[in-house]
């Protein structure tokens, strides 16, 4: 596996692989690597004939210092799984390697990027924006993967591509569990025992919504009954639930606030534990 630490040393391997007509591939993560992240990689390996993956802390997309200065760093375990998955290049920058200028261009995605995360992460989208932006100008991927896990980000990407005419591919993957439920993330190594131990607790609030919102119960008495049940647990604290219907390929999502029909809705919810806050959604 090569491993290109400047945008130079990428593009030149990028140049290499695409004189030699092959299809290039394109996971971006910001590292500590688990299962979640391997399924992307392993199903870019086997689509793709040239597979990049990039590691990098993105500060750019972080609205709360401590988070990103707390963010797990694994850089070694990190290049072992990558080998391991058959990865062909892995791209670890320096902040000052993707940022050199201070002033950056800024996009901006409307109401998708101020609703759930966004309203709760000012600025986190258009920082997300900026970096995949520039990653997919540096690898010229055909095509790349995104979790499911981060829905919304996931639609932010496709805002991207689309208004921006990038003739990349977009792939999503479904999120991967834990066996109790709980979805695979970097911050769950900050949570405490106890936390974890009544993690599940999140997804579940999330399926018996959802069952809920099928049986016809009105949106503000399921999302009385997720507050309940999250905050029952005491660990924990709700910052936000949400349904909403979604439409994938476009890229859009719509709150919902009156249940009309059950069709291409999501649950979306994010939850305050003592050092880490937690995302998940779920489609119907
Ligand atoms: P991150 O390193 O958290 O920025 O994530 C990098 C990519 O991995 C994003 O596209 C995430 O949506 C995806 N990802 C993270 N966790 C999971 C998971 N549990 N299942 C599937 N994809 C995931």
């Amino acid at each position: 596996m090569i491993i290109a630490r400047t945008i130079g040393e990428l593009q030149k391997h990028v140049a290499e692989a695409l004189s030699k007509k092959m299809q290039i591939g394109f996971v971006p993560t910001m590292g500590a690597l688990h299962k979640g992240h391997i399924a992307l990689i392993e199903r870019c390996v086997k689509e793709n004939e040239f597979s990049v993956c990039s590691v990098f802390v993105n500060p750019a997309q972080f609205n709360n210092r401590e988070d990103l200065k707390n963010y797990p760093r694994t850089e070694e375990a990190d290049l072992k799984k990558l080998d391991l998955a058959k990865c062909n290049l892995v791209f670890i920058p320096t902040v000052n390697e993707m940022y050199p200028d201070k002033k950056l261009l800024e996009m901006d995605f409307g109401e998708l990027e101020r609703m759930m995360e966004g309203r709760f992460r000012p600025g986190h989208f258009k920082g997300v924006a900026t970096v995949v932006y520039k990653l997919f100008s540096m690898v010229k991927p055909h095509r790349a993967y995104f979790g499911e896990k981060d829905f919304q980000q996931l639609m932010v990407i496709r805002q991207l591509v689309k208004q921006m005419n990038m003739p990349v591919e977009i792939i999503p993957c479904p999120t991967v569990r834990e066996d109790d439920g709980v979805a695979m993330s970097s911050r769950n190594v900050r949570l405490t025992s106890d936390e974890r131990k009544a993690a599940p607790v999140i997804y579940q609030s999330l399926l018996r919504a959802l069952k809920d919102f099928k049986g016809g119960n009105e949106t503000s008495e399921i999302r009385k009954a997720v507050k309940a049940m999250v905050e029952d647990e005491k660990l924990f604290t709700l910052e936000y639930f949400e349904l909403a219907r979604v439409d994938a390929s476009e890229g859009s999502i719509a709150l919902l606030d009156k249940n009309d029909s059950t069709e291409n809705v999501r649950a979306f919810i994010a939850v305050n534990a003592s050092a880490v806050r937690l995302i998940d959604n779920a489609a119907l």
